[in-house]
C-alpha cells in the first residue's frame, strides 16, 4: 500500500460535504489502495458540528482513512494537500443581490488561493464546488501565482450527469448506455446543455442522441430547460438544495481527473479558457475534456450549430461580467 495522500474538503460541516466525505474516505475517488489523511476546513462557529462529522467518520471504521484533521485555520487545512475540494461558500440568502454573494465569496476564494499558494503541493488538483463556482475558481487561481492555472477547475459534472440521466430516460435505455453529453460555459442558468455529440447505445447499436430520441425540438428546448432548472426543481421538492447528487458529481470529477478518461469518452469541467470554440479567454469555462496522466485537454474540432453557438456566447458574456465584478470587489 502506498503512502497516504492529504486531501482537504472545505465547508466540511455542510450538507454536500456530509455525503462527499464518506465517498472519498471509503476509496471511491483515489482508489481502493490509496490511504488518505482528510483535512476538514470550516469556519470557527461550525467547529462543534465538525466534531460530530469527525466522530461519524471514526465510527465508519474505514481502513483507508489514516487520520482526520478538523480545523478553522487555512494554513493547517491546505498544508501539503494533493487534492482540494472547495465546497464551502457563503450561501445565497433571501434578498441578497448577486453582487453581495459574489463579494462575500471573492474574499473567501482569494484567501483560499493564497493559502493553496503558500502551503499546498505544487501539483495540487483543485475542484471548486461553492458558487459562483467558475468565478470562484478563477479568483482562487489568480491568488495562487506559484500554481499552474490548469490546477484549478470548477464543477459542471452534476449538470453533465443530470443531462445523461434525462437522455437515458427519454431514449428508454440505462444511464450506462449514454455518454459524451456536454455542458458549455458557466454553472448557472445560462449554461448550455448540448446533446449533439452524445452517444447512445440502443438495441445493440451506438447512435446519436438525435437518432435515439427522434425529437429535435425536445433536445433543443425541454431538455435544455430541464437541465438549466434542475437545481431549482430539487430545491422546490426537497426544500433544501441538492447535496447527494452534488457530492457524487464532485467525486466523479476528481476521480476522472485522477484516473483519466477512457478512449472515446469525454467529461465536462470548468477550466481556464484558451479561447476554444470562441469562448472568452481568461475565464473558467466548461468544456468537453479528456484526461491522461492527470492532465486535462479540451476536446477540439466538434461542430457547433448556430443555436448552441448563440447560447455559448451568452454564457461566455456572463462569465466576463462576473470576472469584472469579482475583480472590482477585490480592488475596492
Ligand atoms: P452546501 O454544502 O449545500 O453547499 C455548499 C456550496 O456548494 C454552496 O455554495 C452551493 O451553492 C454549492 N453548490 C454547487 N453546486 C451545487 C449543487 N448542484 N447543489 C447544491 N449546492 C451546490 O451548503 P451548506 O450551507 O450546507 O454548507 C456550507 C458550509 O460551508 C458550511 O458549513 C459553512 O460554514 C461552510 N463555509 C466554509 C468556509 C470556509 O471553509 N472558509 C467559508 C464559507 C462557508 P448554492 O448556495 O448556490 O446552492
Amino acid at each position: 500500500m502506498s503512502e497516504p495522500i492529504r486531501v482537504v474538503v472545505t465547508g466540511a460541516a455542510g450538507q454536500i460535504a456530509y455525503s462527499l466525505l464518506y465517498i472519498i474516505a471509503k476509496g471511491d475517488v483515489f482508489g481502493p489502495n490509496q490511504p488518505l489523511i482528510l483535512h476538514l476546513l470550516d469556519i470557527p462557529v461550525m467547529m462543534d458540528v465538525l466534531q460530530g462529522v469527525v466522530m461519524e467518520l471514526a465510527d465508519c471504521a474505514l481502513p483507508l482513512l489514516h487520520e482526520v484533521i478538523p480545523t478553522a485555520d487555512p494554513a493547517v487545512a491546505f498544508k501539503d494537500v494533493f487534492a482540494a475540494f472547495l465546497v464551502g461558500a457563503m450561501p445565497r440568502r433571501q434578498g441578497m443581490e448577486r453582487k453581495d454573494l459574489l463579494s462575500a465569496n471573492v474574499k473567501i476564494f482569494k484567501e483560499q488561493g493564497e493559502a493553496l499558494d503558500n502551503y499546498a503541493r505544487k501539483d495540487v488538483k483543485v475542484l471548486v464546488v461553492g458558487n459562483p463556482a467558475n468565478t470562484n475558481a478563477l479568483v482562487c487561481s489568480k491568488y495562487a501565482p506559484s500554481l499552474p492555472p490548469e490546477n484549478f477547475t470548477a464543477m459542471t459534472r452534476l449538470d453533465q450527469n443530470r443531462a445523461r440521466a434525462q437522455i437515458a430516460e427519454k431514449a428508454g435505455v440505462p444511464v450506462s448506455c449514454v455518454s459524451n453529453l456536454i455542458i458549455w460555459g458557466n454553472h448557472s442558468s445560462t449554461q448550455v446543455p448540448d446533446a449533439s455529440h452524445a452517444k447512445v447505445m440502443k438495441n445493440g447499436t451506438t447512435m446519436s442522441a438525435a437518432d435515439a430520441i427522434q425529437n429535435d425540438s425536445w433536445l433543443k428546448q425541454e431538455f435544455v430547460e430541464t437541465i438549466q432548472k434542475r437545481g431549482a426543481a430539487v430545491i422546490a421538492a426537497r426544500k433544501m438544495s441538492s447535496a447527494m447528487s452534488a457530492a457524487n458529481a464532485a467525486a466523479d470529477h476528481m476521480r476522472s481527473w485522477f484516473m483519466g478518461t477512457s478512449n472515446d469518452e469525454f467529461v465536462c469541467m470548468g477550466v481556464m479558457s484558451d479561447g476554444s470554440y470562441g469562448a472568452p479567454k481568461n475565464v473558467v469555462y466548461s468544456f468537453p475534456i479528456t484526461i491522461k496522466n492527470g492532465k486535462w485537454s479540451i476536446v477540439q474540432g466538434l461542430k457547433i450549430d448556430d443555436f448552441f453557438a448563440n447560447m455559448m456566447n451568452l454564457t461566455g458574456q456572463e462569465l466576463e461580467e462576473e470576472r469584472k465584478e469579482a475583480f472590482s470587489v477585490i480592488q475596492a
